[in-house]
C-alpha cells in the first residue's frame, strides 16, 4: 500500500458499497437502518479547538510564542519527560491553562455522548488529553485516553499516586506538585503519555476493537502521531469511514465508503444530527454539560487575548513561572533573610540588615556576593516578602532573556 495519500483518493464516478451515497445523508441513512451499531470514534485537537482550548502548537494563541521566549529547545520539549525532569515549570504553565474545569465540552463532545446513550457506541479513542469527552458524560469503559489525560497523577520516580484536590491546588497556585512519600519528594506529573513514554496499556488492549466496528467516524484529528494515526486502517474493507476535519488527512477518501467532510467538528456533526433527526437531543445533551457556559467563556477568552499586549502576555506567563520556581526552592525565611543580607552588603541603598556585620572576608566567601549582576536580579525573585511583585516583574524584563528559571534553578541549591 502507498503512501502518497493525494493519489489514493477513491474514484468519484465508482459508487460507494456500503452506503447509499457518499455524503452525509447516506451516512445518516446508514446509521437509522440499524447497521452501525458497533461505531468507533476516533478524535484528536480540533474536537476541543471549538471550546478554547489553545493548541500550544498554534502561533495565535500566544501560548507558544511565550513559552518559545523561555527558551523552550522546542514547542515539543514541554511534553518531553527527560526535559520535565529537569525543567517542570513550563509543562505548569502550561498545565494551568490546559487544566481541566476551564473548559466545558462541545457539541461534538455531546454527540458522541449522544451515540453512547443511544447504544451505539462501541469506543472512543481520543488523543485529547483535557478530559472533555469525560465530561460530556463518555463513561471511561468506552473511552481509551490514547496519550492518557489530567484526570489523575503519580510521582515520576516512586510512581505513588498524587492526590487530585492537591493536585488541583497546585496547578491553579502555579506551583510545581512534589511526591508526598517520606524521603522521596519526586516531581508530579499528570498521566499525560509525555513524549519518550508508552502508551497506556488500555490502548493496546482495545484496539482489536477497530477490526470490530461497523462504522467509523473521525473528528478533529490529522492522524499525525503514530500509532493513533494507524488505527483508521484497522476498520473492515466496506466498513463506512466518516471524517469531519478541516482538511482530508491519512488515507481516508481512499475506500469506496469514505466520507470527507471538510470544516469545523460541530458544524458537521449538527448537519450529521439533523440528518438523522437527532438535532434537539444534541442541543440539549450539549446544554446539560454547559454548553451555554461554554460559549459565554469562549467569547470571553476570545475577547481578552487579543487586547493584552505581547509583553503583557509575556508578564503573565513569567509571573507563573516565577511563582512555581519559588515554590519549587521551597524558599525559607532563614534563606531569605540570608539572601537579603547578602544583598543589603552589596547594594547599598537597600540597608535594611546590617550590612556593617559582614567583613570583606565573608564578602569573598559568599556566593551571593559574588555572583554576577544578572544572578543578583534574579534572587530578588525569591524575596517575594520584601519586595513587591510588580518590582519583581520589572527586574525580570529587565534582565531577560538571560533571567530565566532554568538559571535560576542551576544558580541556586535547595536550602
Ligand atoms: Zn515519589
Amino acid at each position: 500500500m502507498g503512501n502518497d495519500i493525494s493519489t489514493e483518493q477513491s474514484d468519484p464516478s465508482i459508487p460507494p458499497r456500503s452506503l447509499a451515497s457518499r455524503d452525509i445523508d447516506g451516512v445518516a441513512q446508514f446509521i437509522l437502518e440499524g447497521r452501525a451499531k458497533r461505531i468507533v470514534v476516533l478524535t484528536g485537537a480540533g474536537l476541543s479547538t471549538s471550546a478554547g482550548i489553545p493548541d500550544f502548537r498554534s502561533p495565535e494563541t500566544g501560548l507558544y510564542a511565550n513559552l518559545a521566549r523561555l527558551d523552550l529547545p522546542s514547542p515539543e520539549a514541554v511534553f518531553d519527560i527527560s526535559y520535565f525532569r529537569s525543567k517542570p515549570e513550563p509543562f505548569y504553565v502550561l498545565a494551568k491553562e490546559l487544566y481541566p474545569g476551564h473548559f466545558f465540552p462541545t457539541v461534538a463532545h455531546s454527540f458522541i455522548s449522544l451515540l453512547n446513550e443511544k447504544d451505539l457506541l462501541l469506543q472512543l479513542f481520543t488523543q485529547n488529553i483535557d478530559c472533555l469527552e469525560r465530561k460530556a458524560g463518555v463513561p471511561s469503559n468506552k473511552l481509551v485516553e490514547a496519550h492518557g489525560s489530567f484526570a489523575t497523577q503519580r510521582c515520576i520516580d516512586c510512581k505513588t499516586q498524587f492526590a487530585d484536590d492537591l493536585m488541583k491546588e497546585s496547578v491553579i497556585a502555579g506551583s510545581v506538585p512534589h511526591c508526598t512519600v517520606p524521603q522521596c519528594n519526586g516531581l508530579v506529573k499528570p498521566d499525560i503519555v509525555f513524549f519518550g513514554e508508552a502508551l497506556p496499556s488500555v490502548f493496546h488492549e482495545r484496539i482489536h476493537m477497530l477490526a470490530m466496528a461497523d462504522l467509523v467516524i473521525i473528528l478533529g484529528t490529522s492522524l499525525a502521531v503514530a500509532p493513533f494515526s494507524t488505527l483508521p486502517q484497522l476498520a473492515s474493507e466496506g466498513v463506512p469511514r466518516v471524517m469531519f476535519n478541516r482538511d482530508r488527512v491519512g488515507d481516508i477518501g481512499s475506500r469506496l465508503d469514505d466520507v470527507v467532510l471538510l470544516g469545523d467538528c460541530d458544524e458537521g456533526v449538527r448537519r450529521l444530527a439533523d440528518a438523522l433527526g437527532w438535532r434537539d437531543e444534541l442541543e440539549a445533551a450539549w446544554l446539560e454539560v454547559g454548553g451555554k457556559v461554554k460559549e459565554t467563556e469562549v467569547e470571553r477568552l476570545r475577547n481578552a487575548r487579543p487586547t493584552m499586549s505581547e509583553d503583557e502576555l509575556l508578564e503573565a506567563e513569567i509571573n507563573k513561572i516565577t511563582a512555581e520556581v519559588e515554590s519549587t526552592l521551597k524558599v525559607t525565611d532563614d534563606h531569605v533573610a540570608w539572601v537579603n543580607k547578602a544583598l543589603d552588603g552589596s547594594l547599598s541603598t537597600r540597608s535594611t540588615r546590617n550590612p556593617g556585620t559582614l567583613t570583606n572576608e565573608q564578602d569573598l566567601d559568599d556566593p551571593i556576593r559574588n555572583a554576577d549582576p544578572v544572578a543578583e536580579q534574579r534572587l530578588v525573585v525569591s524575596r517575594s516578602d520584601k519586595v513587591s511583585s510588580v518590582t519583581s516583574h520589572a527586574t525580570l524584563d529587565s534582565s531577560l532573556p538571560q533571567n530565566r528559571p532554568d538559571d535560576f534553578n542551576g544558580s541556586s541549591s535547595k536550602t
